[in-house]
């Protein structure tokens, strides 16, 4: 099939919708499921990645852009795996840039490669980047990282201030016994810098379910932490979708997020679809529910059909997930997904 060069009509008149009306609006593309770390919240030690030819190629991914686009997909988000490991990450920005209709590009990394490519990225087309990181202690990050240097994401950040990525989050996942009380220390960059500091309940998926459920903080308490350090927390009023609830410090230049897909479920505004590396749309983070692209994308498949098909994958997203019942994910864990 000639991916290139398909002749397009692009429909800007209202997106594609589910079921129960959601409007699908904002695809997270997994880019690889390697990752140049193996945080303990996210995958195994021994985590054993799938063969390259089972990932899409560029190609393949810009193709399911523009379909996405074209059924009224407006925002992608880059992630993994880690998405700065992927070959060519530079050159194929530029080219989900360049899709009529995508109006917002964001990236979902651990920052460790990002010192070198924050810059070319904002050039290609990048707007934003969210970056995970969960204490501000060098030896508590190499212990939740099992590998990773402190020093290598804060001069990522750096970098990503300087190329004009804006705005900033930080995403920190709080898990018992490894972070929970470097929160108020994670919450206090709000007051020197702009950032928007996101703490993220751990959810729990497949093979490392059990640490998941047992390490696992409600973010109640990682606010009641952060009051008790650094005093209230001023809610805000802030128009748009946004999965998690904002406060701020008083005084502060930046913002503070809690994202409680566990003790408060957000399904309800869910306008996103998942592609992971391999292929599938996923249709909830928290569901095993996926439906396969890649062999259309190899069998020789129409535009048309890729496009329609994501259409009704679209349509029959789930309504939302099922922890509360104890139905967890089995088939992937979070890297194989993108969060
Ligand atoms: N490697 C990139 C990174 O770490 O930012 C992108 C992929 S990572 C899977 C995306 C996000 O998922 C990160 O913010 C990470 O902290 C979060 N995450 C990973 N495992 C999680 C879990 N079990 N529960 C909640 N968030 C998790
Ligand atoms: Fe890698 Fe991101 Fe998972 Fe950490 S959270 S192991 S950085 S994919």
């Amino acid at each position: 099939m000639g991916l290139r060069g398909t002749r397009l009509t692009v429909c800007y008149n209202g997106g594609v919708k589910d079921q129960y009306g959601r409007e699908i609006r904002d695809l997270r593309i997994s880019l690889t499921d390697r990752c140049n770390l193996r945080c303990v919240y996210c995958m195994p030690e021994e985590m054993v990645f799938k063969p390259r030819e089972e990932m899409l190629t560029d190609d393949e991914i810009v193709l399911v852009v523009r379909a996405a686009a074209e059924l009224g997909v407006r925002k992608v988000r880059l992630t993994g795996g880690e998405p700065t490991v992927r070959p060519n990450l530079v050159e194929l920005v530029g080219r989900i840039a360049a899709v009529p209709g995508i109006d917002d590009i964001a990236m979902t990394t651990n920052g460790v490669r990002l010192a070198p490519l924050a810059a070319p990225l904002a050039a290609a087309g990048l707007r934003r980047v969210n970056v995970s990181l969960d204490t501000l202690d060098p030896e508590k990050f190499r212990r939740i990282t099992r590998r990773g240097n402190l020093a290598d994401v804060l001069a990522g950040l750096e970098a990503a201030r300087a190329a004009g990525l804006y705005p900033i989050k930080l995403n920190a996942v709080v898990v018992r016994g490894f972070n929970e009380d470097d929160v108020a220390n994670l919450a206090r960059l709000t007051m020197e810098y702009d950032w928007s500091v996101r703490f993220i309940e751990m959810m729990p998926f497949g093979g490392v379910a059990g640490f998941q459920m047992n390490a696992y903080v409600p973010s109640s308490e990682t606010m009641a932490r952060i009051e008790a350090a650094l005093g209230p927390l001023v809610p805000l009023d802030l128009t748009g979708y946004d999965p998690a609830r904002t406060y701020r410090l008083e005084g502060s230049r930046g913002t503070l997020g809690f994202i409680s897909p566990v003790s408060e479920p957000f399904c309800a505004q869910c306008g996103r679809l998942r592609l992971t590396a391999d292929g599938r749309l996923r249709l909830c983070l928290l569901r095993d529910d996926e439906v396969d692209l890649r062999t259309l994308l190899r069998g020789g498949a129409t535009y048309e059909q890729i496009r329609e098909r994501f259409r009704a994958a679209a349509y029959r997203k789930p309504w939302g997930h099922g922890l509360a019942r104890h139905v967890i994910p089995r088939q992937r864990v979070m890297s194989q997904i993108g969060g």
